[in-house]
This record gives structure tokens, sequence and C-alpha cells, in this order.
């Protein structure tokens, strides 16, 4: 009996599963990762063609018959099975190429996964639901930019393979399907993985804000990237003052942030990346306004609260112009650019 709660559809159709093990164009040298095999219907085929095939399965029970499909089989020796979840695999072993009908439930953290992965892998085909494959394509401005979009078209270029009706699965899930290849980018970008996804997260918390509102009138981001410099200035020698400051001071820089609370918020919804957010930023947004309201002068803030806020500002509106651009309408260039900018006045993201 299947468990669709995580994700078992089992690929019925044999062209579909001979499909998607040619299109990862595999070498008689190739080490595959394989994520979910379940019955082991893309494993067969992944063994006739790679030298060994690792396989992560969660459910004891598919791994078990797993096993039993290749016991006393030539292959078998070529076959590692990891029992758990592969995305608490906290580094997965190496392999050239992973091939996957994926658990839909994972399809992001996966995604992220493999694109962090270093060394790069050749490619990953992988099969996802189809308004997932879509958001990996999609351009800044479209309906589907996100946060994914950017990081799948900033590591990797991202080709679409095919449709795969539902009714190609046991039993059939209720959307639709699309395989998709993703080939990280040779040589890799020279930037920090986490870094660059770092600044994303700010960015696309809120697509739709602009991103000065998404910098600086967000408390929480602001006491991060201080709290990151206070790190970046140990490291580096660097001597700081973090004084309280003067009341006149202290008063000017709450207006900023109750003012950038309010406004260029363009009342479209988000239908952004709810899964990838992390809880605490959800946690913020909800509160944050609400908090404003009741006490606008909650914190005192200090000296180096206030330098962090003059560089990030001057980033914004000085260095890349960018303050008033909403997330979803700048491209991967117009992150890098921030980034460096970001980079160069010693605030991080890490
Ligand atoms: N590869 C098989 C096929 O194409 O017929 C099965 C694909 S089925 C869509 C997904 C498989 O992934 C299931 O066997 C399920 O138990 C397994 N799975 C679900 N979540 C997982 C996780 N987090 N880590 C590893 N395997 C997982």
């Amino acid at each position: 009996k299947m468990n669709t709660d995580i994700g078992q559809h089992i690929l019925k159709n044999p062209g579909v599963a001979q499909a998607i093990v040619d299109k990862a164009d595999l070498k008689q040298s190739d080490i595959v990762l394989e994520v979910g095999p379940g019955t082991g219907n893309l494993t067969t085929r992944i063994l006739e063609k790679a030298k060994r095939v690792i396989a992560v399965e969660q459910d004891p029970r598919m791994a078990a018959e797993l096993t039993k499909r290749f016991q006393g089989t030539p292959a078998a020796k070529r076959l590692e099975l990891i029992l758990g979840d592969v995305i608490k695999i906290p580094e997965l072993p190496y392999f050239d190429v992973c091939i996957s009908n994926t658990p839909y439930q994972i399809s992001s953290p996966l995604t992220f996964k493999l694109l962090a992965t270093s060394p790069s892998p050749r490619s990953a085909v992988l099969m996802f639901q189809r308004e997932f494959a879509m958001r990996l394509f999609a351009k800044p401005g479209e309906k589907l930019y996100s946060r994914l979009s950017v990081n799948a078209q900033m590591w990797a270029k991202v080709d679409h393979v095919m449709k795969v009706g539902k009714n190609n699965f046991n039993p059939p899930p209720q959307v639709e399907s699309n395989v998709v290849r993703i080939t990280p980018k040779n040589p890799r970008p020279q930037i920090s993985y986490e870094e660059w996804d770092g600044l994303l997260r700010i960015a696309f918390v809120r697509k739709n804000r602009v991103l000065r509102s998404g910098f600086l009138g967000t408390s929480s981001v602001m006491e991060m990237l201080e709290s990151n410099y206070k790190t970046f200035c140990a490291q580096n020698d660097i001597q700081l003052d973090d004084g309280p400051l003067d009341d006149a001071a202290a008063a000017d820089s709450m207006d900023v942030d109750a003012g950038a609370e309010n406004d260029e918020w363009d009342g479209i919804m988000d239908v952004d990346d709810e899964d990838d957010m992390p809880d605490f930023f959800k946690e913020e947004t909800d509160r944050k306004s609400k908090k404003m309201q009741e006490n606008p002068n909650r914190k005192k803030k200090g000296k180096v609260s206030e330098l962090v806020r003059s560089k990030v500002k001057k980033v914004l509106e000085v260095d890349t112009e960018l303050a008033d651009r909403r997330a979803r309408l700048c491209d991967e260039g117009d992150f890098l650019k921030l980034l460096y900018a970001f980079n160069q006045e010693g605030i991080h993201f890490s």
C-alpha cells in the first residue's frame, strides 16, 4: 500500500521511466544519486547504464522491497541503499548525476540542496509538479518568479525535458508533472552560496516590497546584519565603539524604521515561497507592524546599529540605486551587484 503523504506515486509507464534515464546521458563511469527509488523502476534502468547507484529511501518497507528486487543479481553490489530522509543527510556522498521521481513534498529543499552541493554534479534529471517546474524557469516580472527561480538560474541551466500526465502514476497524484534537467554551471560561480542565498532570503520575504523596506524596515533583518557585522569586525581586527546613540540620533533612526514599514506595498498578494521562508521571518512579518504601533520607541539603538543602517542605506540608495526596486523585478545581475556592494561595506549574510 502506498503512502501518498510522503509522495509515493510509482511511475507505471515504462516509456517515461526509460526516457528519464536516457535524458541523464549517463556514462559507464557515473555514480548516480537516486532520491526515493521506491520499488526500483528507475533504479533498474540506471544500473544498466551507470557504474554505481546510491539510492536514498525514507520508507523502510520500500527499502526492503528494493533490496529484494536486486538480491542475488549481479547489479546488487553496485547498488548502495541509504535508509533515511535525503534532506537530513548533512553531507551527501560524491555523485556525478542525480535522478529522481521526486516526492513533491521535498521539491524545494532537494533543489536547494543539489544547487548547494560542491563539487557540483554534472546534471540532475528530476520529476516535479508542474507549477514547481514553471517556477524554476520563471523570469523577472513573471507571476511565478521567486527565490527558487533566481537561485536555479544563478547556479544552473534549467531545461524542460517533458510533460508527464498524472495517469502515468499509480496512484495518480492530484497534479500534472514535468521532467526537468538542471545542469549546474561549470565552473561554479565564485561566490559563497550561503551569502548569496542569505541575501535572497531577505529580498524575497515579500517579493512585492521594495528592497528598502525589506532591509531597512525589518527589524529582525537589521539585527541579523548588525550581529554579522560585529563578527566580521572581530575577525578582521576592526575596533567598534558600540556606545548608545544620543537621543536625537536615536529618535531619527526610529522614524526611518516606522516609515519604511507602511509605504511601498502595492497590495498584490504574494504567491511566494512560503515553504522556503524561515519561520522567524514569517512570525516577524505577522507581528512586526503591530509591535511598531504599540511601542515605536521599543528599543534603544547603539552606534553600531546606526553604522550598519547607514551602510545598508548607502548600498541601496547610492552604490546600487536599487532601493526602490521590488525583488520580483530584479534579475540575478541585480542581486550580484547588491551582494558585491554589501560585502564591500563589510555587510554579510551568513
Ligand atoms: N522512484 C520510484 C518511481 O519512480 O516509481 C518512486 C517514486 S515516488 C514519487 C517517491 C519515493 O520517495 C517514495 O518511495 C518515497 O517513500 C520516497 N521518499 C519520500 N520522501 C523522501 C525523503 N525525504 N527522502 C528519501 N526518500 C523519500
